[in-house]
């Protein structure tokens, strides 16, 4: 658990609305037993870009078809950085998150969700999403809307035909981009 003075811990409770203040109490009052971490890579594509010359003038070709046109090259940017691993997100024993901050005050996990099949899903603001599951997806949309009673059936059909496969390894458990770490 991340240090934190008592003397801030009371001045935030003093604050917060009575809602607030109770899941703040609960967390505080808990156990950390697993740590969330994001396991998204980083994702590079590839994109066309005028060549330059020393100048920093648009090179055009000097003869061939293309005369006159400008001359461009492929290039390959970092559209999207991946966490790699990143430590996200505490998990509590009475299953309340608390995200903490990175080293330049960021916080990463934005939102979790508990599956229908069981597994605690998570979003991070590096675009990492496994929300909903495989088995859920055209029976549960971020909409807000309820599944049906046909889809919540077709749910725990395909859950139960094909569970979420649950990788383990090295005292994690892996699933769909995300690490959970179990503390004894
Ligand atoms: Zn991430």
């Amino acid at each position: 658990m991340p240090h934190v003075p008592n003397t801030a811990i009371e001045e935030m409770l003093r604050n917060a609305d009575p809602q607030s203040a109770a899941i703040m109490a609960n967390i505080l009052n808990g156990t950390i037993v697993a740590n969330i971490y994001c396991l998204s890579q980083d994702v590079k594509s590839k994109r066309e870009v005028p060549v330059l010359d020393d100048d920093g003038n648009p090179v055009l070709f000097k003869s061939g078809k293309n005369k006159g046109q400008q001359k461009f090259e492929t290039e390959e940017y970092l559209e999207r950085e991946g966490c790699k691993g990143r430590l996200i997100g505490y998990i509590y024993d009475n299953g309340q998150v608390e995200v903490p901050k990175d080293k330049d005050g960021n916080m990463w996990l934005r939102s979790t969700r508990k599956r229908l099949d069981g597994v605690v899903g998570c979003e991070c603001w590096c675009g990492n999403d496994s929300r909903i599951a495989a088995q859920e997806a055209g029976d549960i949309d971020f909409s807000g809307a309820q599944p049906t009673r046909e889809g919540l059936n077709n749910i725990f059909d395909r859950v139960r035909k094909n569970p979420t496969v649950i990788e383990s390894k090295n005292g994690r458990t892996i699933v769909d981009g995300f690490a959970f770490e179990e503390i004894a």
